[in-house]
């Protein structure tokens, strides 16, 4: 497996792209207040018996079954609305539509339950999965096939979503915020359960790309240990799971002669700490932080690290990759 380096086309990102030093300024502020929402979250986790456990492990199921989650709906639409006014007051542009939306949402024109399954299974899953309600649910079959379990219950989700006095297709500014807004509940629910899943014993192994806490597809990798070993960081829960280094997450393509990784011209003196490992077979990409590059490497804010290597993610684009999973801010 060797490595391609490229020229960086985004040395000095604020400078040659001032719109992207903004999206990086406004991103971090919006982590900070994801945040602080974090310890006021209420969920009560299932807590699977150990037997249970087992089962669900041992057959490649997930803990969470995302399309029947019940999330505590009344705060998650203050969390919805909170996040809401932080968009409208950072971002004047979208003032009248995000109050529009929150009038409605007052009035209950939308069936928030469903809509937040719905858009759960959508934007953690793989990301050619789309995010509007009447996409073309063949297509997403079709995924669901060839990819894995992680979005099995996409049309059972869909079904569940109450279209029949409600809005039927919501606006996509309403997706996003409800996604964003989805984002602390997941960072609970894989605070409460991805310890157990660590910890327990004589557990079945974990050998899927796909998240053991929730199902959802990787958003990052980070590079830990002596060995080297390769961990995925979930896209919704934020858990973390061992995975072979040498195995596209994607389509588990384990051919060593099309899996690369690509790292920028400027940091070869680091041996490319944050890196881009793609896929030529399926043309996906996943970024890699090697955290053993970094001094204090287990104070590393994945979160963070996801939105200021967004240059990695244009490079990669522009060599034709796509993404395996949404960020938190959709790209
Ligand atoms: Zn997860
Ligand atoms: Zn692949």
């Amino acid at each position: 497996m060797s490595d391609i380096q490229l020229a960086d086309p985004f040395k000095d990102l604020t400078r040659k792209c001032p719109q992207l030093g903004e999206i990086l300024s406004f991103g971090r502020e919006l982590l900070t207040e994801l945040k602080q929402i974090r310890p006021a979250i209420d969920i009560e986790p299932f807590k699977p018996t150990p037997d249970l456990l087992k089962i669900k492990l041992k057959d490649g199921f997930p803990l969470l079954d995302k399309s029947r989650i019940d999330l505590p709906i009344n705060q998650f639409i203050e969390i919805l609305k909170g996040i809401s006014v932080f968009f409208a007051q950072k971002r004047a542009a979208l003032k009248p539509a995000i109050l529009e939306l929150v009038e409605k949402i007052n009035n209950h024109k939308f069936d928030m339950q469903g809509l937040t399954r719905l858009i759960l299974n959508q934007a953690a899953c793989n990301k050619k999965e789309t995010l509007t309600i009447d996409s073309a649910a063949d297509e997403r079959k079709d995924l669901n096939r060839t990819s894995n379990v992680k979005c099995l219950h996409n049309d059972d989700a869909k079904a569940n979503y109450n279209t029949r006095e409600k809005e039927q297709n919501p606006p996509v500014l309403l997706t996003i915020l409800i996604w964003i807004s989805l984002k602390p509940f997941g960072h609970s629910f894989g605070e409460a359960l991805n310890p157990i899943f660590q910890s327990q014993q004589g557990l079945p192994p974990w050998h899927q790309s796909y998240c053991p806490v929730c199902g959802s597809s990787p958003q990052l990798a980070y590079i830990i240990g002596e060995e080297g070993q390769r961990h995925l960081i979930c896209s919704w829960c934020d858990s973390s799971w061992a995975f072979p280094r040498i195995q596209c997450p994607c389509c588990q393509n384990i051919d060593q002669d099309t899996l690369k990784y690509f790292y920028l011209d400027d940091e070869k003196e680091l041996k490319g700490k944050d890196r881009v490992a793609v896929c030529m077979k399926c043309k996906r990409y996943l970024k890699t932080i090697d955290l053993r590059k970094y001094e204090e490497e287990n104070t590393r804010d994945l979160q963070m690290e996801d939105l200021s290597t967004i240059h990695l993610d244009l490079l990669a684009e522009r060599e034709g990759y796509e993404r395996i999973a949404r960020s938190i801010f959709l790209f």
